[in-house]
């Protein structure tokens, strides 16, 4: 396969599932019926602000339906359209199956600029939005899952729980119909990081694995490895944090929508986050690294480009210029089917997406397993693991009398060993599993297989064969 003309967005995921199936032995009937989209759904709705009424387009689109709920998130940007959304909710399906979360895919978009509008406004365009999925059971804690995505975070996710409780008075597991919900609307600890901390699982796996880390022509650990990211949202912001604060990692460059600041000492993370955070911009940070060209610096040399940001932005106009020999997709989609061709040949190692940003899906799952069951993680087993560590403590302690000098705990050890765990390290206990788990599940067909030499290309393999199974088991 060449790619010679750069393809859509929906048009580069068929490709990528193109080049697995060729290698796996499906019939033609059950191939399309996995490739193709069940469902895009588009409203279009009217809110009064400002004196005037405005309409909004909005998307929600399910791909496969092979496993109930369909999850998804629903994102705000005025590039948003069915193409993206169909893309997007293709790709779910197959996070979904690699990652081991009981769900179909689906994504949602709505066609606005969230900076144009202010907070009470938005409020009344999400509750509208919501209204009109919800009604036709598009937001459904049995049938159809949203959760965040660019554009939007916890505060819409809270309005969009609450708005279907309303519609939905008597539904006891109304909090499962959407996730990322803030704390106090039902969420759970370690959501808003999990994009961003399943990167930082995903990297430190591929790290465990020398043989992974030859192909891209790097060794060691991460500590010390320079990284260049676009994107300090939500995914990219906790990525580059954890990674530099927890990994050792030098975070040399920082793209952003109106410009990028690469400096090979290393920036601060925080500073740049607490400056955007206030000022809505990267400019004005930093002036001596700063350059208005910030898509360029993904050229720029590095250990690991993380793209963070939205999809397309590797292409065949600058694949060939990339001279990161590890690229990790932490956006959906940055790197189109045509520059997947040109970085394979160059050697280029890409972790990809649908592995990459599981991390978000994987803790929606937990949060939803935590609605349905109405009660925290740990609640019922953490003491009680407390009482058996004191047990063993106790005995130690006995034994550590009795044997005098030759024999003794270091001083933290008995505080750290009986503390039992909390839902936040719970939280990250199963997505740091989930993330070895698939890893293992991808390397396997990566080296196990000749005509297999991507990770692209094993995560398809392993989705599509799980998902043609269930399908398979239903008797289609
Ligand atoms: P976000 O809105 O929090 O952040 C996106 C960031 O990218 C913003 O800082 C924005 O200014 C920046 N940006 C926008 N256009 C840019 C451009 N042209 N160049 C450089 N920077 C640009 O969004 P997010 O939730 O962090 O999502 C980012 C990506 O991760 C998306 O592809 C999304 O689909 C994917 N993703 C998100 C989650 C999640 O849990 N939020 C989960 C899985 C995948």
């Amino acid at each position: 396969m060449t790619v010679r003309k750069e393809p859509g967005f929906r048009e580069s995921v068929n490709l990528m599932f193109n080049r697995a199936v060729a290698l796996m032995d499906l019939s033609p009937g059950l191939e399309e019926k996995i490739r193709v989209c069940n469902a895009t759904y588009i409203v279009r709705f009217g809110v009064r602000l400002r004196g005037k009424m405005h309409t909004f387009t909005g998307y929600r689109s399910v791909h496969s339906e092979h496993m109930e709920p369909v999850k998804g998130g629903i994102r705000y940007a005025t590039s948003v359209n069915q193409n993206e959304v169909e893309a997007l909710a293709a790709l779910m399906t197959y996070k979904c199956a690699l990652v081991e979360t009981p769900f179909g895919g689906a994504k949602g978009g709505l066609c606005i600029d969230p900076r144009a509008w202010d907070e009470h406004e938005l409020e009344r365009i999400t509750r509208r939005f919501a209204y009109e999925l919800v009604k036709r059971d598009l937001i459904h804690p049995a049938q159809n899952v949203p959760a965040p995505d660019m554009g939007t975070g916890e505060r819409e996710m809270a309005w969009i729980a609450d708005q279907y409780a309303r519609m939905h008075t008597t539904d006891i597991n109304a909090r499962a119909c959407v996730t990322g919900k803030p704390l106090d609307s039902g969420g759970i600890f370690g959501r808003v990081e999990a994009t961003g901390r399943g990167v930082q699982y995903a990297l430190r796996e591929f790290f465990r694995h020398e043989e992974d880390k030859r192909k891209a022509g790097l060794s060691g650990d991460l500590d010390g490895k320079r990284i260049i990211v676009q994107g300090l949202g939500n995914v990219g912001y906790h990525a580059a944090k954890f990674l530099s604060e927890e990994d050792g990692a030098r975070i040399i460059g920082v793209i952003e929508r109106d410009g990028g600041i690469l400096d090979p000492e290393g920036v601060n993370i925080e500073r740049i986050h607490a400056w955007m955070q206030k000022h809505g911009t990267i400019k004005g940070y930093a002036d001596t690294h700063f350059t208005e060209d910030g898509a360029g610096l993904l050229e720029a040399e590095c250990d690991i480009l993380i793209p963070a940001a939205l999809e397309g932005v590797i292409n065949l106009g600058n694949a060939r210029r990339i001279r990161a020999p590890l690229i990790i997709e932490a956006a959906n989609g940055p790197v189109t089917a045509g520059a997947d061709e040109i970085l394979r040949q160059k050697g280029t190692v890409i972790i990809p997406d649908l592995y990459a940003n599981a991390g978000g899906v994987t803790v929606s799952y937990f949060e939803w397993v935590k609605n349905l069951s109405h009660m925290r993680f740990g609640r019922l087993q953490r003491r009680q693991e407390e009482a058996r560590y004191r047990l063993l403590i106790d005995e130690l302690e006995r034994l550590d009398r009795y044997l005098g000098d030759a024999w003794s705990m270091t001083p933290d050890f008995k505080q750290k060993y009986l503390r039992g765990a909390d839902e936040l390290e719970l939280v990250r206990s199963g997505l740091d599993d989930t993330m070895r788990a698939a890893y293992g599940a991808m390397r396997e067909v990566w080296h196990g297989r000749d005509d297999v030499h991507d990770l692209r290309v094993a995560a398809y393999v392993v989705s599509i064969e799980r998902v043609a199974r269930s399908y398979r088991s239903k008797g289609l």
